[in-house]
């Protein structure tokens, strides 16, 4: 199957399942306008993550890298009335493109945004007593992604759900010798993962308009719940 299909295909998931929907299209628009790379997470992942986060009735959100807060709206979607969702973004311009994103969809009240490292704004959430968390969402910088999920497990509580995008590579996960910091951030991730008696997980693989690529998905304590 070409990648023309995948992308056909996660079209006509997106127009069948999804439909048009105007926050996010102009979240996409207001992103592109402003020069941010067209990284986010497609329509069909957003809203799998939407469905992950309704599953898991989840009340408190983390998400690590909002870019411009494509999927911070369809996580945020997912909470209640009373939900909060925090998100960590190390570029102010990407931060503030995704406030202003935020504030469109109705979630401003419900979102708050840390600008900086989040190497340096996880130690401080802990600090102030922030969580514990129902969902973690990790998509930043994928050399510390080993460093994400020490720090979703400090944050998490028993049950929480752990997601981590773009953990497949094209394949390129496979290569035990390779240089690339990417690929040896996410095999060092899921050599944690697999060596942490509290995670239960797997790797999904995933195909169509990002690629070809893969989620992590964990569960804290599942196997003691
Ligand atoms: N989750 C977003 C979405 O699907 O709409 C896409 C996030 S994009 C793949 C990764 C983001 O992580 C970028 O905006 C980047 O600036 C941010 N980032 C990279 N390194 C970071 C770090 N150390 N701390 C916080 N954010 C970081």
């Amino acid at each position: 199957m070409s990648s023309t299909a995948w992308t056909d295909v996660d079209e006509y998931v997106a127009d069948l399942l999804i439909g048009r929907d105007e926050n996010l299209a102009e979240a996409l628009q207001a992103c592109e306008d402003a020069g941010l790379p067209p990284i986010s997470v497609s329509a069909a992942q957003g809203q799998f993550l939407n469905l992950l986060a309704t599953i898991q009735g989840a009340g408190k959100i983390l998400e690590i890298g909002t870019l411009g807060g494509y999927s911070t709206i369809w996580l945020g979607r997912a909470l209640p009335a009373d939900g909060t969702l925090v998100t960590l973004e190390v570029d102010p311009t990407h931060a503030a493109v995704a406030e202003s994103n935020v504030v469109a969809a109705g979630l401003g009240s419900r979102v708050d945004i840390r600008v900086g490292n989040a190497l340096e704004t996880l130690p401080q959430l802990e600090v102030e007593g922030a969580g514990p968390f129902d969902l973690v969402f990790i998509d930043a910088d994928k050399p510390s992604i080993p460093e994400y999920v020490t720090w979703a497990l400090r944050l998490a509580r028993s049950g929480a759900v752990i997601v981590v995008d773009n953990v497949v590579r094209g394949g390129a996960v496979l290569d035990s010798d390779s240089d690339d910091p990417t690929v040896r951030g996410v095999r060092a991730m899921n050599e944690l993962i697999a060596a942490e008696p509290r995670l239960t997980a797997t790797v999904l693989q995933t195909v169509g308009s990002k690629g070809y690529d893969g989620f992590a998905l964990a569960v804290v304590d599942a196997k003691s719940a």
